[in-house]
């Protein structure tokens, strides 16, 4: 058994113990926030990143460490590092932490990105949207999630809409790609070399926030060069633990839009529609036990609650839907839960769907 450390204490790290609990592991978290919903379900220690005493107090209780938001300081997993075991790696994440740094990794290793400029100026932006065409997202390289931090840019005026205390930031510039879908791949590797991923899944996205994921993807002729772009990712990375890449696929070609170095918003159907969840083989990589079988039985929808929970949710109870309410304070713009339901074929799932939202009486 295994005491496992996770610094950031969301709804990721709640999933994970409650992945980790049948067997046999234990958790503690750390997280700057008091009421970080995983505290609901295992041990919270609350102090900011840096806090050197507090993480020497938390390494201690631990065996191992991991993370559930990739925003954690690169220099508080180094410091962890030198007393704990920690994956991923700080080097991983420091990439992974900076949309340019993570963009040039892609390319060292042949991986198709979407166009980009680094920006650090206002007459810097000028140049690279004429560049690409006035069709552009202008983003925050470090520390975004949910689409914030990012703007979009169709014309020259534009560019005067942009805030001036946005330059403070280190800034990139990305060609808007006219993507036919967005898909994500879910890998898990352990340090043994182990590698698997989940089949493919597709994403659909509102205002930058993830709203729903369907799996498998229906099947293209790009799959599996996307689901080869994000192994080897990991094998270059020697990635340890889960990780998610997410893609934009054209009618001919396929671009990495982002990694995550942790499990995955759009994974999060793996619970009940997998042989084993990416919860659990995240785990299971960092302790190099072997990877659970990734399999899955007909097909699975991921829908995501944001602010608000529809009413009377737990009363609906139809076979093959599973609830997942994380505790979570609602917020505009928040995600406090998710749906999971499963089906057999395309059209039976499709149905689902559509009887949920009718009776929730919700649009997604
Ligand atoms: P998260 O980490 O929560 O997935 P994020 O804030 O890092 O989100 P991105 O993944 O960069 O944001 O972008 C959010 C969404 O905005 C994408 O999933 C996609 O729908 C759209 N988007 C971002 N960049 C581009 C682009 N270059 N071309 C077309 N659409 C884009
Ligand atoms: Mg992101
Ligand atoms: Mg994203």
């Amino acid at each position: 058994s295994a005491v496992i450390g996770i610094l950031g204490g969301g709804q990721l790290a709640r999933m994970m113990a409650l992945a980790g609990y049948p067997l046999g592991f234990e958790f503690v978290f750390f997280d700057p926030e008091p009421t970080a919903c995983a505290g609901q379900v295992g041990e919270l220690m609350t102090a900011e990143y840096h806090n050197e005493l507090a993480l020497e107090e938390f390494c201690q209780k631990v065996d191992v460490v991991t993370l559930d938001f990739e925003n954690v300081p690169v220099e508080t997993l180094r410091f962890v590092q030198k007393k704990k075991p920690v994956f991923p790696s700080p080097e991983v994440l420091e990439i992974a932490q900076d949309r340019l740094m993570e963009k040039q990794f892609c390319h060292s290793v042949g991986v198709p990105t979407t166009q980009f400029e680094p920006i650090n100026s206002l007459s810097e932006l000028k140049f690279a949207a004429k560049k690409f065409d006035y069709d552009a997202i202008l983003k925050t390289r470090r520390m975004g999630y949910d689409g914030k931090g990012q703007y979009r840019i169709s014309a020259p005026t534009d560019i005067n809409q942009i805030p001036d205390e946005l330059f403070a930031q280190d800034l990139i510039l990305e060609k808007r790609i006219a993507f036919n879908r967005e898909v994500s791949v879910i890998v898990a590797r352990n340090g043994l070399g182990d590698i698997t991923t989940w089949p493919l899944c597709e994403n659909k996205h509102k205002e930058g926030i993830l709203t729903t994921t369907i799996v498998p993807a229906k099947h293209s002729e790009l799959d599996e060069l996307t689901v080869a772009c994000a192994k080897k990712m990991a094998e270059t990375l020697k990635y340890v633990g889960v990780m998610v890449v997410e893609f934009f696929q054209t009618g001919d070609e396929v671009f990495v839009n982002e990694m995550a170095p942790r499990v995955h918003n759009s994974g999060h159907w793996s619970i009940e529609g997998a042989d084993t969840s990416q919860f659990e083989n995240h785990l299971r990589a960092g302790l190099n036990l072997p990877l659970g079988s990734t399999e899955m039985d007909g097909m699975a929808a991921m829908l995501n609650w944001i602010g608000a929970f529809p009413d009377h949710i737990l009363s609906i109870n139809t076979p093959k839907l599973y609830w997942h309410v994380y505790g979570k304070e609602p917020r505009p713009g928040r995600k406090i839960g998710h749906s999971t339901l499963l089906a057999p074929t395309a059209q039976e799932l499709h149905d689902k769907i559509v009887n949920l939202v009718k009776e929730l009486g919700v649009q997604l």
